[in-house]
């Protein structure tokens, strides 16, 4: 396999480089150059396969040549044997027609568990043959950055460096990541909103000082490892639903738009797929770009389901590649106005072609409650607040007339938002002895402002250390 920039200025690369790489070095993102086919004989052959034999095979044609599907499978195996469901990614009936595909059984109680525990054994793999160390920057809105720091922590030839918006993550999501005491990673509480992180992490990853001291990738989905670990998944639960035949529909909470461009990655490899529902809080640029095609530049609000609170998706680019037909010439010039005049628009060709298979709900601050609260009222089940998102979206979907059976992504454990179900449903979650605990324990981070030059004096400070 090769990928491409979405920007088309940067080298065409293969797996491997591209997971070193992370962003292209034309601040694109990379993309496979062409689609792998699953056929209809594979499709019935994965039914009976485990949800990590199912990944190395899903996974194969993208690592292809670097990794083969035997050490795919190994390492798969041992990733999924560690989360604590014997199904991995378990599919739960919780309303005729609907299903909870629960992403929340690994370390760090969240999706980001299923990309980040693959990406750390894959990068690990690649570190050891590198001639100087892989310095991994990344931004979290809230749950990659637990993921991540619990996947890296004490790799050898690896230095993990996050950065979260000061005050703008739950808790318990700062807890699960600063309290972990590993000396190859740092965590940065930075003064700004997280597009300003995730705008920090990508002018570091292009700086030529670092390069000269370092490898430089990051953790975000940003980098295609991230997207590809997140594809096995809708595969398993298409499998596991079969209702009538039907092909389902997938209602995915969207900030980065990284896990619904999984979902879109196994359409594009045969997956029969009805619809994409997307949900948004309220930091609704995708919306307001599906609806009257401009795309800008906008303050981010804080929510109830923080680790949305995004307002520009970098995995959009991906989409606008896809649906330009693939003219990166379009994509990059896009991109320049974005940067030069703070947006840009989308034409009626792509809009036509994406609308057809995105449906992008916003779900305000209230509907959230009220979600959660009507889930555990008819059903028994706690729903997460982003969660919530994408069942309140999949619900409206149902309502305009949308058939199909649906399966909505739970994205993180209601127990990582305490606060929030007792304020839906009137008492506090249960409390996993994985989250227990977690208050005594000392916090490891710097406080600095949403500076290029202090945070690049920092990882500078800690390459010499
Ligand atoms: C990261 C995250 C999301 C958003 O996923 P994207 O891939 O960024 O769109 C939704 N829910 C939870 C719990 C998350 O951690």
């Amino acid at each position: 396999m090769h990928y491409v920039s979405t920007r088309g200025e940067a080298p065409r690369l293969g797996p491997s480089e591209i997971i070193l790489a992370g962003l292209a070095s034309d601040g694109g993102l990379y993309m496979p150059e062409s689609w792998p086919q699953i056929t209809t004989s594979q499709m019935s052959d994965f039914a009976g396969l485990s949800y990590a034999e199912l990944t190395a095979e899903i996974l194969a044609p993208y690592f292809d040549p670097d990794i083969s599907l035997a050490e795919l499978k190994d390492i798969s195996v041992d990733v999924y044997g560690g989360f604590n469901h014997p199904q991995v990614a378990p599919l739960r009936k919780f309303e005729e027609g609907m299903w909870l595909l629960e992403l929340f059984h690994g370390p760090t109680l969240a999706f980001k568990d299923f990309a980040l525990q693959l990406l750390a054994r894959l990068m690990e793999r690649l570190a050891g043959k590198l001639d100087r160390p892989l310095l991994l920057i990344g931004a979290t809105s809230g749950d990659t950055g637990a993921a991540a720091v619990h996947a890296f922590q004490n790799m050898d030839n690896i230095q993990l460096h996050m950065l979260h918006p000061e005050g703008r993550i739950s808790e318990l999501q700062r807890k699960q990541m600063t309290t972990i005491k590993a000396a190859n990673i740092r965590n940065y509480a930075i003064r700004g909103s997280f597009d300003d992180c995730q705008a920090m992490v990508k002018r570091l990853l292009l700086d030529s000082d670092l390069a000269k001291r370092a490898s430089l990738s990051t953790v975000n989905s940003i980098n295609w490892g991230r997207i590809a670990a997140q594809i096995p998944y809708y595969f398993y639960a298409s499998l596991k639903v079969g209702d009538k035949g039907l092909p389902p529909a997938f209602a995915v909470p969207s900030g980065n738009f990284g896990n619904c461009f999984s979902a879109f990655a196994a359409s594009k490899m045969g997956l029969s797929v009805q619809n994409f529902i997307v949900g948004v809080n309220d930091n609704d640029g995708l919306r307001r770009a599906f609806e009257d095609g401009q795309v800008r530049n906008d303050e981010t609000l804080a929510t109830l389901s923080p680790a949305m609170d995004i307002q520009h998706s970098s995995n959009f680019e991906r989409l606008l590649l896809e649906f330009s037909g693939r003219s990166a010439e379009k994509v990059r010039a896009q991109m320049n106005e974005l940067s030069m005049s703070g947006g840009y628009e989308l034409d009626e060709d792509w809009l036509r072609r994406a609308r057809e298979r995105f449906h992008v709900t916003r779900i305000s601050e209230d509907s959230i409650l009220q979600e959660i609260k009507h889930v555990y009222e008819a059903s028994g089940i706690l729903i997460d607040p982003h969660t919530a998102v994408g069942t309140a979206a999949a619900r409206l979907w149902k309502e305009e007339g949308g058939q199909a059976p649906v399966v909505c992504l739970a994205t993180a454990h209601p127990a990582k938002f305490p606060e929030t179900i007792e304020k839906a449903i009137g008492t506090p979650p249960e409390i996993p002895h994985t989250l227990a605990g977690l208050s005594e324990l000392k916090e490891f981070v710097t406080h600095l402002d949403a500076s290029h030059e202090g945070l690049k004096n920092n990882i500078l400070q800690g390459l010499e250390t």
